[in-house]
Parts: C-alpha cells; sequence; structure tokens
C-alpha cells in the first residue's frame, strides 16, 4: 500500500518487514518526542537526555506494535490460518493473512487479541512503573509512563468500529454470528468503517480551519486511511467470494483476434485496428505459440515515417511470467498478479500456445454483475 517493505527477522516462522515509510516515521516521532512532548511532560533535563528519550521511545512505539500484530498473528496460526509476514508502516502495522478466518469465533479471537495485548502491556508498564516507585521527573519513569499510555491510546485506536481496523472486526463477528452471513457482515461493518473514517477526515478538516494544522492534517491522513482501507477490504472480499472456485479459464476470452510478430504495424493498424476497434491484441506466431501482446497506444512512440516497415514484433510486449496465466490457475491468483505487476491483461498460455485473454476489465465486470445477481454464499 505504501511502497516498498524491507525483511528484518523471523519470529514463529513470520517474517516481520517494516515499510520504508516507518524510517520517516520513526525519525519525525523521536523528533517530536525530544523537542515538544517529553519537556512537556518534565522540564530542565539536558537536550541529549531528551533525544535518547526520544529514540528509546520510538524503540518502545515498534516492540509496541509487533507485539499487538503478532498477538493477531499467532491467534491466526492457532486457528489454521497461515500468517504471510507482518508489515510495520506509517500507521502503525498489518498482519497479514493468507487466508479470511473461517468462523465468526476465529475472527473474534484474532480481532480481540491484538488491543488485548496493548491494554496487558500497558498494564505492565504501568506495574513496572509503580513497582519500581520511580518518579515523574526520572527519564525511565517519564519513558514507562509514556509508553503505558501510547498501548492503551493503540488499543483504543484499534477498537474503533471501522472495519478492517480491530473493532471493525469484532464488529463484523458480531453480525457474522448473528446472521450467519459472512458476506452481508463485511459489507456493512466495510460501509460502517468507510463513514467513520469520513468522519474523521472531516473532524480533521474542521481543525485545520480551525488553525489546529498539524493535528488536524493527521486526522485527515488517518480519516482517509481508514476509508480506503474498507472500501480496499470490502471490494478485496467481495472479488474473493465470487472468484473463489473459478478458474482463469472460466473468465477468459477464447475467441480472439490475433496479429503475427513480422506484420508491418502499418498494415496492423489498417487490416486489424480499424476493423476490430481493440485496445490490445496478443502477438502469435504461425505455431500457435504466444509471443507477446501488442497495444495499440504504444503505436504513439513510433515515428508515423517507420509504420510501414516496422513489424508489430518490436512495438509488442514480450510474454513473460508476469504477462503470462495457465488457464487453470485460479481466477483469485490472477486477480493478485494483475494488482502486483499492474497488468491490465494477461495472455492465457496452456504449453507455450495462447489460449485465451484475461483482463482486468472483464474480471471487474463479471464482479459487479455477480454482485448484483448471486445470492450471496452462506
Ligand atoms: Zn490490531
Amino acid at each position: 500500500m505504501f511502497g516498498s517493505s524491507l525483511t528484518l527477522f523471523r519470529v514463529f516462522g513470520i517474517e516481520i518487514k517494516v515499510n520504508l515509510s516507518w524510517a520517516f516515521i520513526a525519525l519525525l516521532i523521536a523528533w517530536s518526542l525530544a523537542s515538544g512532548t517529553f519537556p512537556d511532560m518534565h522540564e530542565g533535563l539536558a537536550k541529549a537526555t531528551y533525544w535518547a528519550m526520544g529514540i528509546l521511545a520510538v524503540v518502545g512505539i515498534f516492540f509496541s506494535i509487533l507485539l499487538h500484530e503478532l498477538a493477531h498473528s499467532l491467534v491466526a496460526l492457532k486457528h489454521g490460518i497461515p500468517m504471510r509476514g507482518i508489515t510495520l508502516h506509517l500507521f502503525g502495522g498489518a498482519a497479514e493473512m493468507e487466508a479470511e478466518p473461517t468462523s465468526a469465533r476465529a475472527e473474534f479471537l484474532m480481532a480481540i487479541a491484538g488491543p488485548a495485548s496493548s491494554v496487558a502491556i500497558g498494564l505492565i508498564l504501568r506495574l513496572v512503573l509503580w513497582a519500581s516507585g520511580l518518579g515523574g521527573d526520572d527519564p525511565a519513569g517519564i519513558l514507562l509512563r509514556y509508553l503505558a499510555t501510547l498501548n492503551f491510546i493503540l488499543a483504543a485506536f484499534n477498537m474503533l468500529p471501522a472495519f478492517p481496523l480491530d473493532g471493525g472486526r469484532v464488529l463484523r463477528a458480531a453480525l457474522w454470528s448473528r446472521s450467519g452471513d459472512r458476506a452481508a457482515a463485511t459489507r456493512t461493518a466495510a460501509r460502517i468503517g468507510g463513514a467513520i473514517g469520513f468522519g474523521i477526515a472531516g473532524l480533521g478538516l474542521l481543525e485545520i480551519l480551525a488553525g489546529a494544522f498539524g493535528g488536524g492534517l493527521w486526522l485527515v491522513l488517518i480519516g482517509f486511511f481508514i476509508r480506503s482501507a474498507a472500501q480496499t477490504a470490502e471490494i478485496d472480499l467481495a472479488a474473493r467470494s465470487v472468484f473463489t472456485g473459478h478458474a482463469v479459464a472460466d473468465y477468459m476470452t477464447a475467441d480472439l483476434i490475433t496479429v503475427g510478430p513480422n506484420m508491418a504495424v502499418g498494415d496492423f493498424l489498417e487490416t486489424v485496428v480499424y476493423r476490430s476497434r481493440h485496445a490490445a491484441y496478443p502477438v502469435v506466431d504461425g505455431a500457435g505459440t504466444a509471443r507477446g501482446l501488442v497495444q495499440v497506444g504504444s503505436l504513439h512512440r513510433l515515428p508515423r515515417e517507420d509504420w510501414a516497415t516496422t513489424p508489430v514484433l518490436s512495438i509488442m510486449d514480450p510474454a513473460s511470467p508476469e504477462t503470462t496465466v495457465s488457464p487453470d490457475r485460479p481466477a483469485v491468483d490472477a486477480l493478485e498478479q494483475m494488482q502486483r505487476t499492474g497488468q491490465g491483461r494477461l495472455l492465457v498460455v496452456a504449453d507455450g500456445k495462447l489460449v485465451g485473454l484475461l483482463t482486468l476489465k472483464d474480471l471487474l465486470e463479471t464482479l459487479s454483475l455477480r454482485m448484483q445477481f448471486d445470492r450471496p454464499a452462506k
């Protein structure tokens, strides 16, 4: 969602990754703690002490988020849901599941595990603070108090009933266990999530208008983050339920107009494009082997005087593992491949031979039709 990630280490076989935005955010947090928050909590310490506290606090925040996400992951693993990894990003963390929970109970336990662990960490830190007798003027005491509060806030924020936040997942589990209809529960939870995201962004906008620019901008960002996460979750889950059990072959177009690799671009335009008016054509040689895909748009890059002499071969996107898919692969995998590679069209290839074309547009149209006419799967 926010670009590239770096793998740090593994725990319980779960890959821990950090989004590159985190390095930037960590620096920003350390700075704002060292120059504002900690001096406000207690005046008169050395500048270097505030910075040391700021850096230790960032490490503490990192582990607080990590433990929160690990709690989700361990409960998920216990319920037989494989985990892809944990990514720490701009707004906290995300534990990536490879499958959705199969029961409302599992969903509830997985969702509640994160906030519950954050509350537990907060309580433990308060207990350590109390047992150690550290005062409000001691750097270690200030740090402990700050991290305890942070864990309570982490729990509270995540318990907002805004799917896909934890609270929204708890809400979905509740709706799901009442109605037995997961798809309907997801839709409701995601819509409430979207509305809450919108509300938070609106609140942020009001704050900006009232002059609190920093805090307001932060709320706007969080609001839009929640909103887009809710929308993505809704589309993603709908796609999963619609496409599950179907293979690429079910959605591909098999009846295709293809082009030979050696046809001149000018002839291609005159005899193929002007007649059939598609945006892209598979390039297939005499033996039926898929050679690539030629996009009509890429003609713009070729000077007009070269159209008569240049073969289609030299302007096509060649067939590669990124641009091809096998007809018996699950349709969901093909959709993921399109999302990952940014390809809107995949050549469907069996034993090197072209058997069809799968387009994102066709998948989305099928999705929209099925969502209108199919009863949601129970
Ligand atoms: Zn969580």
